[in-house]
């Protein structure tokens, strides 16, 4: 495999060079304040990426499964009840955490490929007494995009937290927290925000901070609790010093350049790109023969494709793509694993690669079924 591969699986992606290059700079102290402004500056923007201005941002060194314990490690305690709209791979994890921490799950589940609907979720929060409600924007194991604005409503209306994995999404697909009524948001580094893996970055509305302040036990985990990382944010935002543990300056000096470049873009303009191209790749995928998980349109991501590998071809696929120049990933959801592939296609990704992955998947296709066909 030489430099010059394309990588396109769901993160992490291709990064832009100036995000590289500020993370190859000469680290500064954390108490540098050029690190304090950057920092500063980073948390102000992600309120724009992430469309909520009455949010706290908090962003911890670790990577998406740190954020989502961050949430339900401050959310929940032993006996709060919490409902997990099911849509894969992601949503189990968040229910394992969920029940790790004491919390009584109940499901709402989806075949894989689809998303429950509304009226079966809503059946199961008029059950009542749920604290938190979870759902995965992006299930990055089906590219199945869930229907977050009108889960949010039903999950206001019966008084539950919501709570949402957009670790596939935020800065690739549509998502106003304030205006959704998302109590709850995290992502990481390396999808969609544009930056090398390392970074947990979660917002918190003014409902989850005043539900973690009403807990009637510490948070047990001392790195993952909102006591801990508050004053700290809080005096970074004011470009002050301060310090609980070492922040990743690097990658906060890269989030910095990133964040600039998502503004810069402005979040309607990159949302519409996204769609374009899940739009370009979706007409591709038919010419090619290519069945997408998702059989709803309205559910498939714009951030990523999950595809069946058509009929007599397997896996090998994804090293032939490989050969081709073009990292793609194998499956993930434990039910179809062996049945399909994903490409990814967000954050800095241009026409220019979905041009250059179409075509190594099309090469690849008749490499695999020539290979696979001895009589043609
Ligand atoms: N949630 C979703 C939807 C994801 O796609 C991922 C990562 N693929 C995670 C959570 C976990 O993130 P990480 O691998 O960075 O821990």
């Amino acid at each position: 495999m030489n430099e010059r591969n394309l990588l396109m699986i769901p993160g992490p992606i291709e990064f832009e060079p100036a995000v590289l290059r500020a993370l190859g700079e000469k680290t500064r102290s954390h108490l540098d304040p050029v690190f304090m402004k950057a920092f500063a500056r980073s948390l102000k923007r992600l309120r724009e990426v992430f469309a909520a201005p009455s949010a706290q941002p908090f962003v911890v060194a670790g990577s998406g499964t740190l954020a989502m314990e961050m949430a339900v490690a401050n959310l929940v305690q032993p006996g709060d009840r919490a409902l997990v709209v099911n849509t894969g791979y992601f949503s189990d994890r968040i229910a394992t955490m969920l029940e790790r921490h004491g919390a009584a799950v109940t499901h709402v589940r989806a075949e894989p490929g689809a998303v429950p609907s509304l009226d079966e979720v809503e059946r199961a929060l008029s059950g009542g007494g749920f604290k938190v409600m979870t759902v995965t924007h992006v299930d990055t194991s089906t590219a199945v995009l869930a229907p977050v604005q009108a889960l949010a409503a039903l999950g206001r209306k019966h008084d539950a937290l919501v709570v949402v994995d957009g670790v596939c999404s935020v800065g690739g697909e549509a998502l106003e927290m304030d205006a959704w009524g998302v109590d709850v948001a995290f992502t990481a580094s390396q999808k969609a925000l544009g930056v090398p893996p390392g970074l947990a970055v979660l917002l918190a509305g003014p409902r989850a901070m005043a539900a973690w302040k009403a807990r009637t036990r510490p948070v047990a985990s001392m790195y993952l609790d909102f006591a801990e990382w508050l004053p700290v944010h809080e005096a970074y935002e004011a470009e002050k010093p301060a310090y609980f543990a070492t922040p990743p300056v690097n990658l906060i000096m890269a989030l910095d350049v990133s964040l600039g470049q998502l503004v810069e873009e402005g979040m309607a303009a990159r949302v519409q790109r996204h769609v374009k191209i899940a739009e370009v790749v979706g007409r591709a995928w038919k010419a090619l023969g290519l069945e997408p998980l998702p059989k709803n349109e309205a559910h498939r991501a714009h951030t990523l494709s999950a595809l069946y590998y058509p009929a007599g071809v397997d896996a090998s696929l994804v090293k032939a793509i490989a050969q081709e120049g073009v990292v793609v990933a194998g499956g993930l959801h434990p039910a179809l694993k062996t049945k399909y592939f994903r490409v990814g296609h967000m954050g800095a990704v241009t026409m220019n690669d979905v041009s250059a992955t179409l075509g190594a998947i099309e090469r690849a296709l008749e490499a695999v079924t020539v290979a696979t066909s001895p009589g043609r």
